[in-house]
């Protein structure tokens, strides 16, 4: 192995951090993971410990450099990319977190947000950061941790007091205290960063009632942050790549041209359209987000989320027993002819856009006795199918055209049957690119860009690799049918019906 030549990327996700060694053409050379302990202090409320994350970030690193077995003076680069939103507040001096992460997941400070809302301030908020006011964003746990620990609103206003998504915490100890930044990706998701002007905005910090000092400098998504402290791994690795996870995966499926668009299916799912340099506003309740912001140039995008999909299948395996593995839903539902009228509307948390009612429950419709667990996993596979075909309605309401292609990845797209349906249903072809992780991947193409070991976008997009396609193959009368039957369940669900 030639030394120089290896980029290393770091997964900070929700479940676990992941360390993964990529040579220049994007093939992996070896992958360390250690699982993220969930903490439920009560109920709706989702912690991480912070000294938990750190220890995982240098053991993973520390085992994919002896994996590969290669020294750290061979990594060109190091780029991370994380679970969005989660909020850490540290002290300044000494780098304590004074507070567990306040997970994205979290509902605690859904009150405080439901006040905000009624102070009148949605559209002002809407307007300038792209987002729908909800408890998933950072702001209002910002708020929540500086009111509920003693001392803590003092100390920020002091400026002794840090804020940081997981990237920025990461990079304050990986750079040993010397570098307080984010970028644009994550700051985006605070609810405190203006997509427009790409600045902490004064309005929005009123609003919240967050000190401007302990915000960290916002920078490009391929910047270069700074470097990795020696003594960690044994060389000073610059870290010239950082987003959060829906956009570097934007970046590792290559969407880089207006109209792409990408659909990751993990535990919930995450639609993203490149929509330019331009941002759209929606009026249909999707998220006005970044893309990535490269070389200076913001690039915005249109993001849909479903929060149930591969939890769905999750719940029939773990919840009810009726399938043994994840991957048996494929034959079951292959099983069948038809869906035989049975619906799921997997809404074990409410559903997301373009509904966003938190109030939600799932329910199972159609059922007679001839419903059998073959149903059920063809129900909750559909499920997502109908999902995604709800969000490109809302997209195509935005203004946008309909994509090409919807190119897939995350854990769910193993299953060909639902890769197949899914293009039925939603009436595009769906590409299965050949490396389906793409989150750890863009953060590794973010931080080869930032070293200059890429041009440009075109030197990175001419890496991403096709495996599978999915042509649209069912008749039309069919799908407006199964459709219709979506629709009719999903009126049924909505909590005011
Ligand atoms: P995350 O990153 O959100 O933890 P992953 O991308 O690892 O998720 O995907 C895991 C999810 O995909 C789980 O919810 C699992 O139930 C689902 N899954 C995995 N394999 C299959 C399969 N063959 N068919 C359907 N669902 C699957």
């Amino acid at each position: 192995m030639t030394n120089g030549s290896l980029i290393l990327a770091l997964d900070q996700g929700t479940t676990s951090t992941r360390a993964v060694m990529f040579d220049y053409q994007g093939t992996v050379i070896s992958v360390a993971q250690i699982e993220l302990r969930q903490i439920y202090p009560r109920p709706g409320w989702v912690e991480h410990d912070p000294e938990e994350i750190w220890s995982a970030a240098q053991d993973v690193i520390s085992d994919v450099l002896e994996r590969a077995g290669v020294t750290a003076d061979a990594m060109t680069a190091l780029g991370i990319t994380n679970q969005r939103e989660t909020t850490l507040l540290w002290e300044r001096a000494g780098g304590q977190p004074i507070h567990n992460a306040i997970v994205w997941q979290d509902r605690r400070t859904a009150e405080l947000c439901t006040e905000v809302v009624g102070a009148g301030h949605s559209e002002t908020i809407q307007a300038k950061t792209g987002l729908v006011v909800d408890a998933y964003f950072s702001a209002s746990k910002i708020r929540w941790l500086l009111n509920h620990v003693e001392g803590a609103r003092e100390a920020a206003e002091r400026g002794d007091l840090l804020f940081g998504t997981i990237d920025s915490f990461l990079l304050w100890r990986l750079t040993g205290g010397n570098v307080h930044a984010t970028d644009a990706t994550n700051a985006a998701r605070t609810m405190l960063f203006n997509i427009h002007t790409q600045e902490w905005d004064d309005e929005l910090l009123e609003i919240w009632g967050v000190p401007r000092a302990m915000l960290p400098v916002v920078r490009d998504s391929n910047a270069h942050f700074g470097d990795v402290q020696p003594e960690l791994f044994g060389a000073a690795i610059p870290i010239t790549g950082i987003a959060g996870d829906q956009h570097a995966a934007m970046v590792g499926q290559a969407c880089f041209e207006p109209g792409m668009m990408k659909s990751t299916y993990g535990t919930g799912a995450f639609l993203l359209l490149n929509t330019g340099i331009t941002p759209v506003t929606s009026t249909n309740r999707l998220l006005t987000t970044l893309a990535y912001r490269i070389n200076g140039q913001p690039t915005y995008a249109l993001e849909g989320s479903i929060f149930s999909a591969g939890s769905a299948i999750q719940w029939l395996r773990d919840g009810l027993g009726t399938i043994p593995d994840a991957g048996s839903s494929e034959s079951l539902a292959a099983s069948l002819d038809g869906n035989d009228g049975v619906y799921l509307v997997p809404a074990f948390t409410g559903l997301g856009a373009p509904y966003w009612d938190p109030d939600a429950r799932a329910a199972v419709f159609g059922i007679t006795r001839d419903t059998s667990r073959s149903h059920f996993a063809r129900a909750a596979l559909e499920a997502v199918a109908y999902q995604t075909r709800d969000l490109l309605i809302a997209m195509q309401a935005d203004g946008a055209t309909r994509p090409v292609e919807l190119r897939v990845d995350g854990g769910m797209v193993l299953n060909e049957w639902l890769c197949q349906f899914l293009a039925d249903i939603v009436q595009c072809p769906v590409q299965r690119p050949a490396n389906i992780e793409t989150t750890v991947l863009g953060a590794a193409l973010l931080a080869g860009l930032g070293a200059g070991v890429y041009p440009d976008f075109e030197a990175v997009a001419d890496l991403w690799t096709a495996d599978l396609r999915y042509e649209p193959n069912i008749d039309e009368g069919e799908r407006d049918r199964l459709y219709a039957g979506w629709q009719d369940a999903i009126a049924r669900t909505r909590s005011g019906s």
